[in-house]
């Protein structure tokens, strides 16, 4: 009966039938085609524990949090951190169902043997298992705890504990429960195996609208802006209305199993079999298997702060993101993934050349325009825009031909007089001059006369790849080996080999305000002085971290983008232009690729234009795998968004101890190790740090994207260490993360006993004073000279070890700050190693304290000697020293390092005890790419690597780590 009334009301109903969008998706600015987004499925091979992702929820620390049937998954951006059943989690299973975020912000977790857990501020506290599998958790405003079963009806736990079960007889129409919802009046809607109804506030069972959903299994719940409700079925999505009327079809036949909302206007729909739908302006689009879904069957969804939507199926989390990159390929309707040049036209349509035919861009629609009748194969090299709007297309193997309103106005060839067909560069001039360069040379056409120009005519190279006019009238010529300008008939080369070998010129940007012409090389972008001529490498030596780069384009936020064969650099101008005048050393470059949402990171290069700004501001790039377009001031919003971070371990001495409460650690602590995460999800990788050890450091120190800082031989005392997160050129986050600890001094470190053994001294400074006085009474003036030596001796000993008379560890600190600097100004090798006695706790062990400091002269006395005046030797604390060697490349220090190390070996130490022999390990590292408080941590780690391979011996630190 109930299924004939179904079929009767669907027919005069409001139907929105699912219909597949296609390829020529719109892209409108403030909802983005389902094509663009970022998509990413994470599955057990990036660590979480299983691929059906049950549940998905965020806390309000900015965890994300995966529950599947093994286990709990933690994700912070990089990595999962599981939780299963053990004492700490309470869980009575790793099956996990369901999530649920109360407004206290505790995390609820009920899943397998019905399992009850919560999480609130790091600590799990389970109740008791219900033994039936919790397909749903609801706390609602009043802190009643809803416990939805798999076939025991459905439980209410109130604040003080106490369970009341709903089964059949109480109204239930199925005891299968498979979701819950709180609506505002605070009723309690139960979807049901066999219907849904809800509880009113006398907590009694009430039936729906005339029964109407007899039969239907509900399997999610969700409330619109007008807090209607809308329902999810295996038969479709009704709206369904407060108050009891009856319900609307919105999708017929399409099984739903989860719905959320991103807005008042979009709606994210789970299906059972059909993936995931959209549903924004009457209109529904689809997104299943086909376009990178792991698994038509949908679980969970969830938005998380920073608007990334993630996607629980049966094969792994899928996310979808909004992505500063956007990249357009053959599934959006390109002619061919292999995109070659970019052309921004004045008629607002951007023009894209592929390896198979020519695309065009306008309004967000892309078409393409047929080439078959004089090219075959229509793959395009190159384009250009006439002075009347003409298209000039260049292609790989037919010449060039100008396009007029669609219509082929001319076309040349070798068979008309070019060089060659393969088409790399064409230049239309205001004049009506063409200039094409071609694999063979470059051919200038006037009319119906063309003019070639090979090697004979002075081209360094026949293979031109980018032709240019500046603004004071040169034309610029792009070859394989080096530029050639063009000027009164005259071909000048400008050979590009004296900046570091560089020979290709693979493209030109003309910079106005600045009179320059910047050239993209294969040894980096070279700024040419339109004046002067005078040219300025910024290369690796200036920080861009690989040669080869395609085409510079200026974005109008003073940025430039260049494309390369490793994704697209993006540097400030004003810093590159501080470069050329030689107010700086070098650039900083972030690198985009995959992640940030192109398809391929590999850009092409070699025909122009590789790149380009369009009208709008977005600069596109041709790539290996479609164009890829970024919009920088959608880069702006990612930047504005703060990250929260968090600390996740804390590490003493290789121990990970809590960092819940202060920690009071043992006088002799050593190392120090904390690891933190900025949990921000739309650039992870990118997030960058800043970190500051009250005690210890001054001021914030950068930490770049590196996620842990260490400490090693802390002096004794109250520390507080603060950490905060990022996004790359982003305001700091406000929320900083922070632990504070003490590590207890040694007796001979208590400033009271200091200051005992100061008066001592004092005292008998005193009595010794006196003592002379008495005796050399007529003699003062030696007296006066006796004192002040003795002032220039304890400010000495103020920077000076006491055992070793090395310098000590404040001197060394003064020391490696100025050298450091001096060497960062004058681009100078510095080297840093940190030199720790082997096993010398057993020299105190078995031949006393007395004598392991008798040993820590001599060694001090060997290193002194073997390290050359120039090098800064300091005891660093304990049984460890530093040397500080300035102006040595990494090569002589660590013959100087061989030599110590060898030496100690060598030491004869009979005289103390027969058998006593003596090793040292060395770190070594060099300043080169590492800031200051790397530079300590990266020897450090050198040197405990040497530890671990067998000590007594030398290891330099890899640069590649940091
Ligand atoms: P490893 O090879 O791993 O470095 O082993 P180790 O025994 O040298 O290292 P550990 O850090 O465990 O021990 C260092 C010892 O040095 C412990 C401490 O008692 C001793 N020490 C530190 N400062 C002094 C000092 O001024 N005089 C003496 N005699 N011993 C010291
Ligand atoms: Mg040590
Ligand atoms: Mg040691």
């Amino acid at each position: 009966m109930p299924l004939l009334y179904w079929f009767f009301l669907r027919g005069c109903l409001f139907l929105l039938l699912c219909c597949s969008i296609s390829a020529t998706a719109h892209v409108s600015d403030d909802v983005p085609a389902l094509d663009n987004y970022f998509k990413e499925t994470l599955n057990t091979r990036d660590g979480l524990p299983h691929n059906t992702i049950n549940t998905i929820a965020q806390t309000a620390d900015g965890y994300l949090w995966f529950g599947t049937w093994e286990g709990v998954a933690r994700y912070n951006g990089r990595e999962f951190r599981i939780f299963d059943r053990n004492p700490e989690t309470g869980l009575p299973d790793v099956g996990v169902r369901t999530f649920f975020v109360d407004q206290h912000n505790a995390l609820w977790i009920g899943g397998s043997r019905g399992g009850i857990v919560k999480v609130h501020n790091g600590q799990w506290q389970a109740y008791p298992p219900l033994g039936v599998l919790i397909n749903r958790l609801l706390l609602d405003k009043q802190d009643r705890l809803w416990i939805a079963t798999e076939g025991q009806g459905l439980f209410m736990q109130n604040a003080a504990g106490e369970r009341f079960q709903y089964l059949r007889q109480d109204g239930l129409p199925s005891e299968q429960i498979h979701t819950l919802l709180e609506d505002p009046a605070g009723r309690i809607w139960v979807g049901t195996a066999d219907g849904l109804v809800y509880i009113d506030a006398q907590l009694h069972i009430q039936p729906v609208a005339a029964d109407y959903y007899n039969g239907v299994p509900v399997f999610a719940l969700a409330l619109n802006h007008k807090s209607e409700l809308l329902v999810g079925t295996e038969r479709g999505l009704f709206l369904s209305g407060l108050d009891n009327t009856t319900p609307q079809i919105l999708l017929d036949n399409v099984p739903v199993s989860a719905l959320l909302f991103e807005n008042e206007h979009i709606l994210w729909i789970g299906t059972i079999d059909r993936g995931l739908l959209r549903q924004h302006a009457g209109v529904i689009e689809e997104l299943d298997i086909r376009q990178g879904l792991p698994n038509n069957r949908i679980l969970a969804l969830l938005f998380d702060k920073e608007k990334n939507l993630w996607v629980g199926t049966n094969g792994g989390v899928f996310r979808l993101r909004d992505a500063p990159f956007s990249t357009f390929t053959t599934v959006q309707g390109l002619a061919g993934n292999y995109v070659r040049s970019v052309l921004s036209h004045s008629d607002g349509c951007m023009y894209i050349g592929t390896s198979r035919g020519l695309s065009r861009y306008c309004a967000g629609k892309i078409d393409n325009i047929d080439l078959s009748a004089v090219s075959i194969g229509q793959s395009v090299l190159s384009l250009a825009e006439g002075p009347n709007q003409s298209l000039w297309v260049g292609t790989y193997a037919d010449g060039v031909i100008e396009l007029n309103a669609g219509r082929i106005s001319r076309h040349f060839h070798t068979d008309n007089g070019l060089p060659a067909n393969e088409v790399r560069a064409v230049l239309p001039l205001a004049d009506g001059t063409i200039w094409i360069g071609t694999a063979l040379g470059a051919s200038r056409i006037n009319g119906e006369d063309i003019r070639n120009f090979g090697r004979e005519d002075g081209l360094p190279s026949p293979f031109i790849m980018a032709l240019y006019q500046s603004s004071n009238g040169k034309l610029f010529i792009g070859s394989g080996a080096g530029v050639v300008i063009f000027q009164e008939d005259k071909l000048t080369t400008l050979s590009l080999t004296p900046f570091d070998g560089a020979d290709y010129a693979f493209g030109f940007t003309e910079d106005r305000d600045a009179g320059l012409l910047w050239m993209a090389t294969d040894r980096g972008i070279i700024a040419y002085e339109l004046n002067t001529g005078k040219m300025h490498l910024i290369g690796r030596e200036q920080g861009i971290p690989f040669d080869k780069l395609f085409q510079v384009v200026l974005d109008k936020h003073g940025y430039f983008w260049i494309s390369s064969n490793r994704g697209v650099l993006r540097l400030s101008r004003a810093q590159a232009l501080e470069v050329v005048s030689g107010q700086r050393n070098n650039v900083d470059v972030e690198l985009f690729g995959e992640s940030d949402g192109m398809a391929s990171a590999q850009a092409n290069g070699g025909s122009a234009k590789a790149a380009t700004l369009h009208h709008d501001g977005s600069v596109w790039i041709a790539t290996s795998i479609g164009v890829s377009r970024v919009q920088p001031e959608r880069l702006q919003y990612f930047a504005t968004m703060l990250p929260p971070v968090v600390i996740e371990q804390f590490l003493v001495d290789e121990n990970e101890i809590s960092f819940t409460e202060s920690q009071v650690l043992p006088a002799g602590t050593n190392r120090i190790e904390i690891h933190y995460a900025g949990l921000g999800y739309i650039m992870s990788q990118r997030i960058q740090y800043r970190t500051w050890l009250e005690g210890f450091d001054q001021n914030w120190v950068s930490r770049d994207s590196y996620i842990s800082a260490e400490y090693t031989n802390l002096p004794p005392g109250k520390y507080r260490f603060k950490v905060s997160a990022a996004y790359p050129n982003g305001e700091w986050g406000q929320n900083e993360a922070e632990l504070t600890f003490e590590i207890l001094p040694y007796l001979w470190q208590e400033i009271w006993f200091q200051v005992f053994i100061l008066f001592a001294f004092s005292l008998l400074a005193v009595l010794a004073i006196r003592w002379r006085l008495a005796s050399l009474k007529r003699n003062e003036l030696r007296l006066l000279k006796l004192v002040s030596e003795q002032t220039t001796e304890l400010q000495l000993l103020a920077r000076q070890d006491a055992l070793t008379g090395l310098a000590n560890r404040r001197a060394f600190d003064e020391a490696l700050q100025h050298e450091y600097q001096r060497a960062q100004r004058s681009a100078s090798t510095l080297c840093l190693a940190l030199i720790d006695i082997d096993h010398f706790k057993q020299v105190n062990d078995q031949l006393s304290h007395a004598v392991g400091d008798e040993v820590l002269k001599r060694v001090a006395a060997v290193l002194k000697q073997q390290s050359r005046t120039v090098d800064m030797l300091a005891r660093w604390g304990g049984e460890e020293f530093v040397i500080l060697l300035p102006d040595t490349s990494l090569e002589d220090a660590a013959e100087v390092c061989e030599r110590l190390r060898q030496k100690i070996e060598k030491l004869d130490l009979h005289t103390l005890s027969a058998h006593l022999k003596l090793t040292i390990s060395i770190g070594l590292t060099t300043n080169h790419k590492l800031a200051l408080p790397q530079l300590l941590i990266s020897a450090d780690k050198a040197l405990y690597q040497a530890k671990r391979l067998g000590r007594n011996r030398l290891v330099i630190a890899d640069s590649n780590q940091y």
